[in-house]
C-alpha cells in the first residue's frame, strides 16, 4: 500500500534561496531560454534553475537551489575533480549522464563558464544544457525516456495536521482497520496541507488563471485532482512518518489527463512539518503550456538568428557600486565619474558578457561565442565615452540608452554602430543587461555623401544666385570705389592749395578710409556667400540675417523702382543656425519676389518683411505684389526643378526648404488675400 523508501540519497534540506527562478511576475531572460540554465556558487551549490532546467531534469527550482552539484550526478568522486579543475581553467564544454528524480538518466550535453570577480577569483559558474541528440537511454524499467519530464513542484505545509497524522499511523498499524477510513484519512490529509510554494508549472497546470499568491496558503486539495488525492495523501503521511530522514516517497499516480504517466515524489523539507512534492510526467494536452514552449524556442531562435547584435551581460557588480555611491549622495553622476575615471575601467574589466547571439560573433569576427563571453572593455576600445554614458544611463534609472558609436572588430577594423542598451528592470535577481549593435558604416558612408552632396548642391545654388545678381553686386561694390575716388580727387585739389586745410583734408581721408571699409565689406560679404564651407551652428539674430540679405538684392529693388517696406521685431531671441545659408534663404526669396513683382509689370511694386516671434520659433515672411502663385502650383514650387521661369533652375525654393528643415524649421507659401505670394519660414528659438 505504502511507497517503498526510495534506496538514492533524497535530497537534503536546501539552505535559503538566492535566487527563485520564476518567482517574480517580471520573469529573467533565463527564464525564457529554452536550454537549462543554471548558476552554481563556487562550491557547487545551484542559486538558479531556470524552467528549462525543471523540464530537462524533472527537478523542480523550489527544491534545487542551495543544492550541491551532487544532486545531478553519480560519481561524486569525478565530480569534485571535474570542478576543482573547471575553476582552475574557466570552461569545460562536454556530455554528462545527469539524474532524474524518477531514477531514469538523461544525457546531456553541457557547457561551463566560470565567472571571474574583479580580483580574479572565481565567483560562480553558469551552465547552459540540452538533452543530447544522441541520447537514447533506457531507464531501469526499459522505458525510453521521454522527450521531457514535466515538473510541476510544490512546498506543502502539514504541521496543522498533525492529529491526523497520528491517527493515519495508528491505522496502519491496525491490521484489523477499515481499509476506507483510512481512504478517507489520507484524502483529509490533502485537505488539511496547505501551500507554502509552488513553481509555474504548478501554476500552470492546476491553478488555472489564479496567480501564485492566490494559491499560498490555500489546502493543496483545492488543487490537487480528485483521482489522486489519496495517493498523494499517502504519501504525505509515508513522508511524515518515515524513519529516514529525507528519504523520497514515489508513486505512479491515475493520470487526470494532463499529465501522462504522472509520477509523484515527496520527501520531508528542512522545517517541521514542510513537505516537497514533485510531479513528473509528459504533458499531452496542456496547450499553454505546448504553445509558450513553442514560442520560447521561436524566441530564442529569433533572437539567435536576429541580424543585430546582441550581448547580455552582467553588471551586478557595478550595479552595488552604483547604489552605494547614490547612498552618499551623489546625484550627477557625469561629474563624479570626472572626479573617478577609474571606475569606468572597473565596468570594462568587470561587467561580463554571459551569451551573445550569432551576428555579435560575425560583427566582431569571432570564431565562436566564447570569443566574446569576456568583460566589456573590448567592446569600447574606441569609443570609452559611450561606455560612460551606458553608466550613466544606468545609474540615473534610466530604461535603455541609445546612441551612435563606434566599435573595433578583433581584426582591427572600426565599424560605426548604432548601440542601443537595455537595462535590467529588476535589479535583484540576475542583473541581465542586454546590448544590440548594430552596423551603420554603410548607411553613415551614404549619408555623409549624400550630406555632401547636398551641401555641393547649395553651394552652386548660391553661386548661381550670386550670378544672378552680378549687375547689383557690381554696383555695391562701384559705389563706395566711387565715393573713394571722388574723396581723393578733392583732397588732391585741396592739397595743391597755398593754405593747408589740415581739418579738410582730415575728414576726407576719413570718407576715404570709411569707403575702403565699406567696399571691404562688400567683397567680404560675398566672399562668405560664394566660399565653400562647412555649416556652422552659432547663434543667430533673424534681424541681422535679414538686415545683411537685404544689402545683395538693395540694387535690384531699388533699380525696379520697387518699395520695401520693413518690419523688424525688436529684441528677438536667438536661434542657432548658419548665417550664411539663413541670408541664403532670405535673398532667394527676395529674388524670387523681386521677380513676381516685375513679372507682373502693373500695379503697385511692393515687397513687405517681417520678422517677429511666434510660439518657440522666430518667424520671417515676405509678401509682395506679384500675381501670386497659381493654385495648382502651390503644392509644387517646392519640388526640386520645378519652375515657370523662361531661364529658371528651379532649384532656389527646394534649397530654401531643405537649409529650413536642416534648421528644425519649416517654410510654407501662399497667395495674400490683398493679392501677391507671401512666404514664411519659421525656425526653432535656440538654447541660449
Ligand atoms: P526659379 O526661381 O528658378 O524658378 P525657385 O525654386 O526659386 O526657382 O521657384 C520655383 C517656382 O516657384 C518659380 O518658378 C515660380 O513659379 C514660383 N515662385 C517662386 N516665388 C514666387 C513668388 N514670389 N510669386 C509667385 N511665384 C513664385
Amino acid at each position: 500500500m505504502t511507497a517503498a523508501a526510495s534506496d538514492e540519497p533524497a535530497p537534503s534540506a536546501p539552505t535559503e534561496p538566492l535566487y527563485v527562478a520564476s518567482r517574480a511576475s517580471e520573469p529573467d531572460i533565463a527564464d525564457f531560454a529554452s536550454e537549462s540554465v543554471i548558476i552554481f556558487d563556487v562550491e557547487g551549490a545551484i542559486q538558479y534553475w531556470n524552467p528549462a532546467s525543471e523540464a530537462l531534469y524533472g527537478w523542480p527550482a523550489i527544491t534545487m537551489i542551495g543544492r550541491g552539484i551532487a544532486h545531478l550526478t553519480t560519481r561524486s568522486e569525478n565530480e569534485r575533480e571535474h570542478w576543482r579543475l573547471l575553476l582552475q581553467e574557466g570552461t569545460w564544454q562536454g556530455v554528462v549522464s545527469r539524474r532524474m528524480p524518477s531514477g531514469i538518466h538523461v544525457v546531456v550535453d553541457i557547457r561551463q563558464y566560470v565567472r571571474f570577480a574583479q580580483d580574479g577569483t572565481p565567483r560562480d559558474v553558469i551552465e547552459y544544457g540540452r538533452q543530447s541528440p544522441g541520447d537514447n537511454s533506457i531507464d531501469s524499467a526499459g522505458w525510453h525516456i521521454p522527450d521531457r519530464l514535466m515538473a510541476a513542484g510544490w512546498e506543502v505545509d502539514v504541521s496543522g495536521a498533525e492529529g491526523l497524522i497520528a491517527e493515519i499511523a495508528q491505522l496502519r498499524q491496525d491490521a484489523d482497520a477499515d481499509e476506507k477510513l483510512l481512504h478517507a484519512r489520507h484524502v483529509e490529509l490533502v485537505e488539511a496541507a496547505r501551500i507554502v510554494n509552488v513553481n509555474e508549472r504548478t501554476m500552470r497546470l492546476v491553478g488555472g488563471n489564479r496567480g501564485r499568491d492566490l494559491m499560498i496558503g490555500q489546502p493543496v486539495a483545492g488543487f490537487w485532482p480528485l483521482e489522486s488525492r489519496m495517493v498523494a495523501g499517502q504519501l504525505f503521511a509515508d513522508a511524515m512518518l518515515g524513519k529516514v530522514d529525507g528519504a523520497a516517497y514515489r508513486r505512479q499516480m491515475p493520470s487526470d489527463g494532463i499529465l501522462r504517466d504522472p509520477l509523484v515524489t515527496v520527501w520531508r523539507a528542512e522545517k517541521p512539518g514542510r513537505l516537497y512534492v514533485a510531479v513528473n510526467g509528459t504533458v499531452d494536452d496542456d496547450r499553454s503550456y505546448i504553445y509558450l514552449r513553442a514560442s520560447e524556442a521561436r524566441y530564442r531562435k529569433l533572437v539567435h538568428h536576429m541580424p543585430v547584435a546582441l550581448w547580455q551581460v552582467d553588471a551586478s557588480h557595478m550595479g552595488r557600486i552604483y547604489n552605494d555611491v547614490r547612498a552618499t549622495g551623489v546625484t550627477d553622476f557625469d561629474a563624479y565619474l570626472d572626479e573617478h575615471p577609474e571606475l569606468v575601467d572597473l565596468a570594462a574589466t568587470t561587467v561580463q558578457v554571459t551569451d551573445v547571439n550569432r551576428a555579435a560573433v560575425q560583427m566582431l569576427g569571432g570564431s565562436g561565442p566564447l570569443d566574446l563571453m569576456r568583460p566589456v572593455g573590448y567592446l569600447f576600445t574606441i569609443a570609452r565615452d559611450s561606455l560612460r554614458n551606458v553608466m550613466i544611463g544606468r545609474f540615473k534609472g534610466q530604461e535603455s540608452h541609445h546612441e551612435v558609436t563606434k566599435i573595433e572588430t578583433f581584426d582591427g577594423r572600426v565599424r560605426d554602430v548604432r548601440m542601443s542598451v537595455t537595462y535590467p528592470k529588476q535589479v535583484a535577481e540576475l542583473d541581465v543587461t542586454i546590448f544590440s549593435f548594430e552596423d551603420v558604416t554603410e548607411h553613415m558612408s551614404i549619408e555623409a555623401e549624400l550630406r555632401q552632396l547636398q551641401a555641393d548642391f547649395t553651394h552652386a545654388a548660391r553661386i548661381s544666385t550670386l550670378g544672378e545678381l552680378t549687375t547689383s553686386i557690381a554696383h555695391e561694390v562701384n559705389q563706395p570705389l566711387a565715393a573713394i575716388v571722388t574723396n581723393a580727387e578733392t583732397s588732391l585739389r585741396w592739397l595743391s592749395r597755398a593754405d593747408l586745410n589740415i581739418q579738410k583734408l582730415r575728414e576726407l581721408t576719413t570718407r576715404i578710409a570709411a569707403s575702403g571699409r565699406r567696399a571691404s565689406d562688400i567683397v567680404q560679404r560675398i566672399r562668405g556667400m560664394a566660399a565653400k564651407r562647412q555649416p556652422e551652428r552659432v547663434a543667430i539674430d533673424l534681424n541681422d540675417v535679414a538686415q545683411e540679405s537685404l544689402l545683395f538684392v538693395r540694387h535690384e529693388i531699388e533699380s525696379r523702382s520697387i518699395r520695401i517696406t520693413t518690419d523688424f521685431a525688436r529684441d528677438l531671441p536667438r536661434a542657432v543656425g548658419d548665417r550664411i545659408q539663413l541670408q541664403q534663404v532670405i535673398v532667394n526669396l527676395l529674388v524670387n519676389g523681386v521677380q513676381a513683382v516685375e513679372e507682373r509689370g502693373e500695379g503697385e511694386r511692393q515687397l513687405f518683411l517681417r520678422t517677429g516671434d511666434e510660439s518657440g520659433q522666430l518667424i520671417l515672411t515676405l509678401r509682395d505684389t506679384g500675381s501670386g502663385i497659381p493654385p495648382d502650383d502651390v503644392e509644387r514650387i517646392f519640388q526640386g526643378f520645378f519652375t515657370t521661369k523662361e531661364n529658371g533652375m528651379g532649384i532656389g525654393l527646394a534649397i530654401c526648404q531643405s537649409i529650413v528643415a536642416e534648421h528644425g524649421g519649416s517654410i510654407s507659401a501662399c497667395n495674400h488675400p490683398d493679392g501677391g505670394a507671401e512666404f514664411r519660414f519659421a525656425i526653432p528659438i535656440g538654447p541660449a
